[in-house]
């Protein structure tokens, strides 16, 4: 099988987990000044859901209404959207073209949904699915969380099982079981740099200059 991907060009790093599965957290850690200055970018997605307290928009996410968020789907403006609990999300389209075009790492948080598109359609991106150490776990951070109300709440806690129950099926590549936060970080970037060495993926043209 030989890439498409130029030498250099960027990678995709598609981050899922039930509510409370801790991906948050460990996008935070993988973002460190450190990768940052190495090319490493965060997807910020649009959405419907009013901003949490602390939440800056821009930040976190891009905060719109819903008529902005239909025009955007209408103008192409998403590489995928999805309504994940009562609200939408989109990935917009350009940063994407722009890591694969130019080099560096994006990292997005998605849903199982959005993991299934985006890989369909950038079929050499990274797909990890983080599970929390039990359910039991999960719980308790989206009890402790405290940002939803109690219903929301209780939405959340039926998808993420729903979620932990069938993520299988949506054809993730690699999984990550968020017990410790520092191991977690240091699988995920495992993951990423054995993805990059995978022959496959290493540039033909480059492994030709080597060994002519
Ligand atoms: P939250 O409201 O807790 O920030 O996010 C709710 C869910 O939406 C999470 O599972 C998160 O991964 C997902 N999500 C965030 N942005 C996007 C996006 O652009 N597309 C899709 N499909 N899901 C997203």
């Amino acid at each position: 099988m030989t890439s498409s991907r130029k030498p250099g060009a960027g990678k995709i790093v598609i981050i899922s987990s039930p509510s409370g599965g801790g991906k948050t957290t460990i996008c935070r850690e993988l973002l460190n000044a450190e990768r940052r200055e190495q090319g490493w970018r965060f997807s910020i997605s649009h959405t419907t859901r009013p901003p949490r307290v602390g939440e800056k928009d821009g930040r976190e996410y891009h905060f719109v209404d819903d008529a902005t968020f239909d025009r955007m789907i209408e103008q192409g403006f998403f590489a995928e959207h999805f309504q994940v609990h009562e609200f939408k999300y989109g990935t917009p389209r350009r940063p994407l073209d722009e890591v694969r075009e130019h080099g560096g790492v994006m990292v997005l948080d998605v849903d199982v949904n959005g993991a299934k598109a985006l890989k369909q359609e950038f079929p050499d991106a990274i797909t990890i699915f983080i599970l929390p150490p039990s359910i039991a776990a999960l719980r308790e951070r989206l009890q402790q969380r405290g940002t939803e109300t109690t219903e929301q709440m209780e939405m959340r806690f039926e998808n993420a099982l729903r979620e932990m129950r069938t993520f299988q099926s949506y054809g993730f590549e690699y999984v990550v079981v968020n017990k410790d936060l520092t191991v977690a970080v240091e699988e995920v970037l495992s993951v990423v740099i054995a993805h990059h060495c995978r022959l496959e993926h290493f540039p033909p043209e480059q492994l030709k200059n080597i060994v002519s």
